[in-house]
């Protein structure tokens, strides 16, 4: 995507055809320096896995994919310092061969550590935050060119990590690191939704990382994902029969029927934390989607009201579902995370590719998900009002004066920062 032309500027998903007038590619951080503090607006495609326009502009679209990044370990301090545009595919190889381990991942690996941090990108479990919790420090070159760092422990912080890409362009994030471990991995078929929401809690602590697979549908079960650490004996896998679902007799795809060879490896064969924590292999790198995606944090306690309340929309749901996963992850305390203040539970929606058949059904989602308080995810589809998910956000105003004080002339906004936020720039 980024060596295209820009008429062929696209997403991931193919569904958002990027518009900049000019589109910037520099060799070495000096030019982009330059380029930063030249352009009157502009805006940085990440890996360009969002399925909204958070990413696109009218003005100067910058891609940093054009330096060698880098992932520096410092074992005085287990931390990674990493460009913001490797990916989570590259950055987990080097730290796992020196003996560590990030937190968690998200379903796919391909994404960039930069722009998964800017949107509140998550992977599931009780006790993981979302993975910008792990910044620890992030360097920003801020409007002017200039490079600025924001520490964990200084004032602005919580507000700068979550950030929509508005705050400047990413050239390094400071990540914290764990010693490496192993997982192994189980799926469990037909879970009964009944036992899902009467055990919600007892399931997804049953391992370091769980997810719940549905395609809704008048009689809804659940395909359940258990992802061990190995060192972990609290619930010893594999059971034959998990709340009433059997293991799976081989390995399974999410979305049934598909071929499972993209997947990473189940059935209890041990390996390393970055080869089981994401869904999909590092070698299976599709460059476009057949699908489109949302999703909806809620507060954790609310979990099974919320599916049963989305199970109400049985076929309707199923007509444009290809799968819908359910996750959790650990409070934080980052402004604009989705995750902030709450334990939350995230349900996930891979729609068909086919928007006007999604979007009357996102719309009864997002109803049925009213009474719950849900948090659109900031690089997926969503149709809300922004008054409510502004309304969500008890530091929007907070974030607004930080962006003010940081970006005064608007340089890093667009159209969905003008949405977002108001203002002038689209
Ligand atoms: C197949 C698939 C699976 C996914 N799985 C998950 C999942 O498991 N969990 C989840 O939470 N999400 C998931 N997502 C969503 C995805 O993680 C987010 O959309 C994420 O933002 C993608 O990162 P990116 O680098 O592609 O960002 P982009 O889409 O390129 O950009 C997103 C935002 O980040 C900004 N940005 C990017 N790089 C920089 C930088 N260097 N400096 C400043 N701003 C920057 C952009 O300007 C933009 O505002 C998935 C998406 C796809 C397509």
């Amino acid at each position: 995507m980024p060596d295209s032309a820009p008429t062929d500027l696209h997403n991931w998903a193919g569904n958002i055809r990027f518009s900049p007038s000019r589109f910037e590619r520099p060799a070495t951080l000096d030019e982009a320096r330059e380029i930063v503090a030249a352009a009157p607006r502009l805006r940085v495609l990440g890996s360009g896995h969002s399925f909204n326009a958070i990413a696109d502009t009218d003005a100067v679209m910058l891609s940093l994919a054009g330096i060698e990044p880098e992932a520096n370990i410092n074992i005085l301090n287990d931390t990674v310092r990493v460009s913001g545009w490797i990916t989570y595919a590259a950055l987990s190889a080097a730290v796992h061969r020196a003996g560590f381990a990030l937190h968690n991942m998200a379903s796919l690996p391909h994404i960039s550590v930069a722009g998964s941090i800017a949107t509140g990108t998550h992977g599931s479990g009780d006790r993981s935050g979302n993975l910008a919790t792990a910044v620890a420090a992030i360097e920003f070159i801020g409007p002017d060119g200039e490079l600025r760092t924001v520490r964990r422990g200084d004032a602005d912080f919580a507000g700068s990590v979550v950030h929509l890409g508005s705050l400047g362009v990413v050239h390094t994030v400071t990540l914290d690191l764990v010693p490496a471990f192993e997982m192994r991995q189980y799926v469990y078929d037909d879970l009964p939704f009944d036992a899902a929401v009467a055990n919600f809690d007892e399931l997804t602590a049953s391992a370091y990382s769980t997810s719940m697979f549905t395609s809704w549908g008048a009689a809804p079960t659940f395909q359940f994902w258990v992802k061990q650490r190995t060192a972990d004996q609290t619930h010893p896998f594999p059971r034959a029969n998990w709340f009433g679902a059997p293991l799976a007799p081989g390995p399974r795809h999410p979305i049934p029927g598909v071929d499972p060879a993209a997947c990473t490896v189940q059935q209890g064969q041990t390996g390393p934390w970055h080869e089981r924590l994401p869904h999909f292999k590092f070698e299976f790198t599709p460059s476009v989607g057949e699908e489109l995606q949302s999703e909806y944090l809620i507060d954790r306690i609310d979990a099974p009201a919320a599916l049963e309340a989305l199970a109400r929309l049985g076929d309707r749901l199923a007509a444009v579902t290809q799968i819908n996963e359910v996750r959790t992850m650990a409070s934080d305390d980052l402004w604009l995370s989705p995750a902030y203040g709450r334990d939350t539970v995230g349900l996930h929606f891979t729609w068909v590719r086919e928007y006007d058949a999604v979007r009357p059904v996102m719309a009864a989602v997002e109803a049925a998900l009213e009474p719950f308080s849900a948090r659109p995810h900031w690089g997926k589809l969503f149709s809300m009002p922004i008054e409510e998910v502004r309304s969500r956000y008890a530091r929007m105003g907070d974030f607004e004066k930080l962006r003010e004080r940081i970006d005064p002339e608007e340089k890093f906004a667009n159209g969905f920062t003008a949405e977002v936020f108001g203002g002038g720039a689209r």
